[in-house]
């Protein structure tokens, strides 16, 4: 349609196709080509009728005017009876608004693109005061658009976690999953970490674990060494919303966060560790991917002794205000006393004040960055919303890559 259109700017050819495929007979006697052709057609009919409403057009008529009368105005002009701005055919306040956007955005030669595509194509031909409007209020409401595609914008904004005030006090809970099994059995790593210092844990364990495990194994490993934290972050896992874990954790007066995918309570510090801990094992196990268990306390340590991109501190400096030996301190270095000893009070206190501020600010930074991506959305009790539903949430045997999102 949009072709013949095209045309018609630029001839005397004035379509008047009415072959869509509407009757059935018509079908059978078709090659599969023609039929093809013929639903690549689109009826336009009633195209002479547009001119008679250029006049009573509360956009165009004293542009319309103008131009009858030999007014030549800037940009408008009369071609075969039809008002043009510059080349674009204007089109006055009729259902032909409805009708293009309709046939540009899923019309027989439109694919669903979406509002910018559809914009450029309308806006190359055609012309009318709200057509950007139009076009939004369109797309965003096309039912097809909103079942089959994945929106690319997430809804709701970041919800920083509010600025931890000390060491291990505040701490991210996260899984990697799926590793190779090792010889003890291990399959995942649980990851602990402080989001003050961003000091992290890495303890070896298994996929099947639940709540009572991953408690054992955090009173164990943390609580025994830093003390029972004021508040936990984890994901919306089954585990951490299981009666257990929440019963557990009131009754130390830890608060949990919960945070989702789609409405991140986090300061994307988790992510990052859990992408560079898989880069720092791979380097580590190389041809021996079962042995990550083995380099899990080399890479806790390497962890802990690189400067935090949040805090611009390594994590061990800011716990202990020095950095622990490492081999070459131990094997290069002569033993002799520090002076930093005498400081080490004032020091921490020094360095844990700047670590506040520098995490308010990475927050802050961080935040701005993540709602560049989002947009806010208010919805109100009784609104009708689409939901994603993801691949795990299927029923086995019925998702394909296909299905509408
Ligand atoms: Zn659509």
């Amino acid at each position: 349609m949009l072709a013949g259109l095209f045309f018609f700017k630029n001839s005397h050819l004035f379509y008047n196709i009415r072959s869509r495929c509407s009757t059935g007979w018509q079908m059978h006697a078709l090659s599969r080509r023609a039929a093809m052709l013929i639903r690549l057609q689109t009826e336009i009919t009633g195209l002479q009728e547009m001119k008679t409403l250029y006049a009573a057009d509360e956009d165009f008529t004293s542009f319309w005017e103008q131009c009858i009368f030999g007014k030549s105005s800037s940009d408008y002009s009369l071609r075969h009876g039809f008002l043009f701005k510059a080349n674009c055919l204007c089109i006055p306040k009729s259902s032909w608004c409805q009708f293009l956007i309709k046939e540009s955005h899923c019309g027989s030669l439109a694919a669903h693109v979406g509002r910018d595509r559809t914009l450029t194509q309308l806006q190359a031909r055609f012309y009318w005061p709200h057509l950007n409007r139009d076009v939004s209020q369109f797309v965003e409401r096309c039912p097809v658009c909103q079942t089959y595609k994945g929106t690319s914008q997430n809804t709701g904004l970041c919800m920083p976690l509010p600025t931890p005030e000390s060491i291990w006090e505040d701490l991210s809970l996260d899984f990697i999953l799926g590793l190779p099994r090792t010889r003890t059995g291990a399959d995942s790593i649980m990851v602990v970490v402080d989001r003050f210092s961003k000091m992290d844990h890495f303890f070896p364990c298994k996929k099947t674990f639940d709540a009572v495990h991953i408690a054992k194994h955090l009173f164990k490993e943390k609580v025994s060494l830093h003390g029972v934290p004021r508040s936990l972050t984890s994901d919306r896992d089954v585990k951490f919303i299981s009666h257990f874990w929440r019963e557990l954790w009131k009754r130390l007066h830890t608060e949990l966060n919960l945070s989702s995918a789609y409405h991140p309570q986090t300061d994307g510090q988790i992510e990052v560790v859990n992408r560079t801990l898989g880069n720092m094992l791979r380097c580590f196990v190389q041809d021996h991917p079962k042995k990550w268990e083995e380099m899990l306390s080399q890479d806790e340590f390497a962890f802990n002794s690189m400067p935090n991109r949040s805090t611009g501190h390594c994590p061990f400096n800011i716990v202990y205000t020095k950095m622990p030996n490492h081999l070459v301190d131990v094997a290069v270095l002569p033993k002799c006393r520090s002076t930093a000893v005498a400081h080490a009070a004032k020091q921490f206190k020094n360095i844990v004040d700047r670590v506040h501020a520098q995490l308010t600010e990475s927050n802050l930074k961080y935040k701005q960055q993540a709602d560049s991506h989002r947009r806010f959305k208010k919805f109100y009790p009784g609104d009708l919303v689409m939901l994603r539903v993801r691949r795990e949430h299927f029923p086995t045997g019925t998702y394909t890559k296909h299905n509408p999102r």
